[in-house]
């Protein structure tokens, strides 16, 4: 994909509709347009509440394809299948359309139907043809994951046949050809999205069970769409919901650094310019974790594991091509003083099974981290206030040991953050101590996920949410520059969470 014209930093290059998608991990959200808030969720009334809408104009569009997953939701079958029901979902969606380029019906044998289906003569540029093209990495792939897949797409085969009236409807008359090339189908598509699929995410409530509903917590809101004052940190929580089909974007070259940051709003996906790009320049996604979260060689390992390439963009090739990434891992060693980055396991502490220690390059001395056990255990107590002001000291202590915006005192910020206002949440009292010092310790973090991640990303959004809320306690004052950016990243959020977020800050932050 080659820019045409220049664009800046934040414009929209390009929207997609997308034709497909699948909530993940069976969430309740509406299935046919995403949406994730629900105020008056519409079931389906046969498969057991596992189906549900934002209205009955959804349930009623989405008919056509739920008519065929109703009787896999009954048993199960979608959980456990992963991309597959994707796959199927975008055979249920498009082959209509694809058969339609057949030249005669019934006619055919398998092999026949195959070559027309896939190797179509259209040239047209439908969505439903797009998909089609996609490429497929399916043919590389160790035979254990090539059969898994083809034992799923058969399955699904199978159940189409036995448990639906698919093949009636489609007047397939020629069953048993047929039968090979829906799996076929299936399978092609399965090996497509592997490839080609995305995820998307939205920010959804903090510890909501998953059948339970947003707007059906009246606790939390004054009236629908309007939250009450302190409440907004509880869309703190960012978390993937689908997992899509976007044709178009899929058609973007791979880069560890990407031109593009691209935003949900249920089925609309937006694309924006991550940076100045001129005209001429080739604009690139990111498959994998980009250069500022992961080492070259991690990122080398799952290109080749997935999309079967190795990466040589600008990032890959410069002589110190982990340098942006180990800046977030920088210590001060307890022993010798001196700065360093551990050589291996740098995310020590997200591996709870391995034994947690890091050795200074220096001095080769392995390090004690008293104070990261100390901080864990004081974490615990977020609840008593004598202990919150020591909470607040060591985390201050922190900058001892971990330089700039380590990764570690960013995720320490984090806990601690959550922690505090859980403890609120659940009735302790605040002083303006504690409104002082979380204040500084979420600017802190924001300051670093804007270096990380840019500050309209929605992590950085997220993270916002604690400082808006003790702005609508009255207990920060945001400078000048603070609140119109707040206010102007709420454009990236989907259109129903972008709602709740404009009257917070209509209701609470500037009256
Ligand atoms: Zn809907
Ligand atoms: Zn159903
Ligand atoms: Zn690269
Ligand atoms: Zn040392």
């Amino acid at each position: 994909m080659i820019a045409t014209t220049a664009l800046k930093k934040d414009e929209l290059i390009f929207t997609e509709q997308a034709q497909c998608f699948v909530p993940i991990e069976q969430r309740l959200i509406c299935q046919q347009c995403a949406a994730s808030l629900l105020c008056a969720p519409i079931p389906c009334p046969a498969c057991h509440q596992r189906v549900v809408y934002c209205s009955r104009n959804c349930r009623q569009l989405h008919a056509n394809i739920h008519i065929y997953e109703c009787g896999a939701y009954r048993r199960n079958l979608l959980g456990m299948i992963g991309v597959s029901h994707l796959a199927l979902r975008l055979l249920l969606k498009h082959l209509p359309e694809w058969i339609k380029q057949l030249p005669t019906e019934n006619s055919h044998n398998a092999k026949e139907l195959w070559q027309a289906l896939v190797y179509p003569a259209a040239t047209e540029d439908s969505p439903s043809l797009q998909s089609l093209r996609m490429i497929t990495q399916l043919h590389k792939a160790p035979q254990e994951e090539l059969v898994y897949h083809a034992l799923c797409a058969n399955l699904l085969q199978v159940y189409l046949f036995s448990c639906t009236s698919f093949y009636e409807d489609l007047k397939m008359a020629n069953h048993t050809d047929w039968h090979l090339v829906i799996a076929a189908l299936i399978l092609r598509n399965a090996g497509q999205l592997l490839v080609n699929g995305h995820v998307g995410n939205a920010l959804v409530i903090h510890a909501l069970p998953s059948n339970e509903f947003p707007l059906l917590q009246p606790a939390m809101w004054q009236r629908p769409y309007h939250l009450k004052r302190g409440y907004l940190h509880k869309f703190s929580n960012r978390e993937l919901i689908t997992a899509i089909n976007l044709p178009l974007l899929s058609l973007c070259n791979h880069a560890c650094n990407p031109s593009l940051r691209t935003t949900f709003d249920g089925c609309m996906v937006n694309n924006y310019a991550a940076f100045h790009i001129a005209a001429g320049e080739e604009i690139f996604n990111c498959y994998s974790l980009d250069y500022k979260h992961s080492l070259s060689e991690q990122r080398q390992q799952q290109l080749l594991e997935i999309y079967k390439f190795r990466c040589d963009c600008s990032k890959c090739v410069r002589p110190e091509a982990d340098a942006d990434y180990l800046n977030f891992h920088r210590y001060r060693c307890e022993l010798c003083k001196q700065s360093f980055v551990p050589k291996v396991n740098l995310n020590w502490w997200q591996q709870s099974d391995e034994i947690l220690s890091i050795c200074c390059t220096a001095c080769d001395q392995t390090q004690q981290l008293t104070w990261y056990d100390q901080f864990l255990q004081l974490l615990e107590r977020c609840d008593e206030p004598r202990d919150r002001r020591k909470l607040y000291e060591a985390f201050a202590a922190l900058n001892t040991w971990l330089l700039e915006f380590n990764s570690l005192k960013l995720s320490l910020a984090k806990e601690l953050i959550g922690g505090c206002f859980a403890a609120k949440d659940a009735g302790a009292t605040f002083a303006d101590y504690d409104y002082a010092e979380l204040s500084k310790i979420i600017e802190f973090e924001l300051a670093g996920i804007a270096a990380q991640r840019g500050s309209n990303s929605l992590l950085y959004i997220s993270n916002a949410t604690y400082l808006l809320d003790l702005i609508a306690w009255g207990k920060h004052k945001a400078n000048a520059k603070q609140l119109p950016a707040m206010r102007s990243s709420f454009a990236f959020l989907a259109k129903e969470t972008r709602e709740i977020f404009v009257n917070y800050y209509n209701d609470f932050i500037e009256q």
